[in-house]
């Protein structure tokens, strides 16, 4: 079945890349809308947002007027703003997820046992990007922070070209444990943004995260 997507911020680093999964799955862009402008030629029949939190209004109006489900993996966005999806979800089925590899929702699960045995060591949290980020800590540094539930030091660097590297490091009286999850390439994330539409275009409203679509068929 070819699905007839569109997407905002399709000209960036993650647009491009989810583009060129989606066409070799066979699935078509019908509508685009980023820092240049609108361009369409199709009714798309689901919406993705990687962009930047400006866009956030415009993703909004976009999907109510298409009457679409949304998947978006924008960064920074506001307790505000996560709260506006969270009310559009009632009439709309969104994903929402900071970070789309299932690499990073496994390093999740070990971060939650780890905190649940060890309540008494020191948690620390580290993450690298490339240069050009623009929100700074990391969607999925806050997301290991939110799942901590304390209020844990995030250290961030911006160096080079990294795609992104995670750590949470637990430390005992002579002993630590990191772990440490590297994405090598944005091919992961838009694989699991592709799972994500899969799955949100079989829901008529929700708000849905990562950890859903994959492990809640
Ligand atoms: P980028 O800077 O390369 O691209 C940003 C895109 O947003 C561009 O197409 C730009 O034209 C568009 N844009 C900027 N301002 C806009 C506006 N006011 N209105 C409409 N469009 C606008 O960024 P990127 O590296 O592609 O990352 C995009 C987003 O995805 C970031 O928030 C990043 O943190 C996030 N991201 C999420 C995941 C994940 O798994 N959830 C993974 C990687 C990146």
């Amino acid at each position: 079945m070819q699905i007839k997507y569109g997407i905002i911020g399709g000209s960036g680093r993650m647009g491009q890349e989810i583009e060129l999964l989606l066409e070799e799955s066979g699935h078509k862009c019908v509508f685009k809308y980023d820092i240049l402008g609108e361009w369409k030629s199709g009714e798309p029949e689901v919406l993705i947002d990687f962009s930047l939190p400006k866009a956030f209004a415009s993703t909004i109006s976009y999907v109510k007027k298409y009457k679409i489900p949304l998947v978006i993996g924008t960064t920074g966005l506001s307790a505000e703003q996560i709260e506006t999806l969270k009310s559009l979800s009632k009439d709309f089925p969104v994903v929402q997820s900071y970070n789309f590899s299932i690499g990073i929702q496994m390093l999740l699960k070990c971060t939650e046992m780890l905190k649940e045995n060890l309540p008494d060591w020191d948690i620390e949290i580290s993450e690298t990007h490339h240069r050009f980020k623009k929100d700074k800590p990391s969607g999925t540094a806050l997301m290991i922070k939110n799942l901590i539930g304390k209020d844990v030091n995030i250290s961030s660097l911006r160096l080079g070209n990294v795609p992104g590297d995670h750590t949470v490091s637990f430390g005992g009286l002579g002993e630590v444990i990191s772990l440490t999850h590297s994405a090598t390439s944005r091919r992961t994330f838009t694989e699991g943004v592709l799972n994500s539409i899969l799955f949100v275009m079989g829901k008529k409203n929700g708000f849905y995260s990562f950890n859903e679509v994959l492990f809640q068929k």
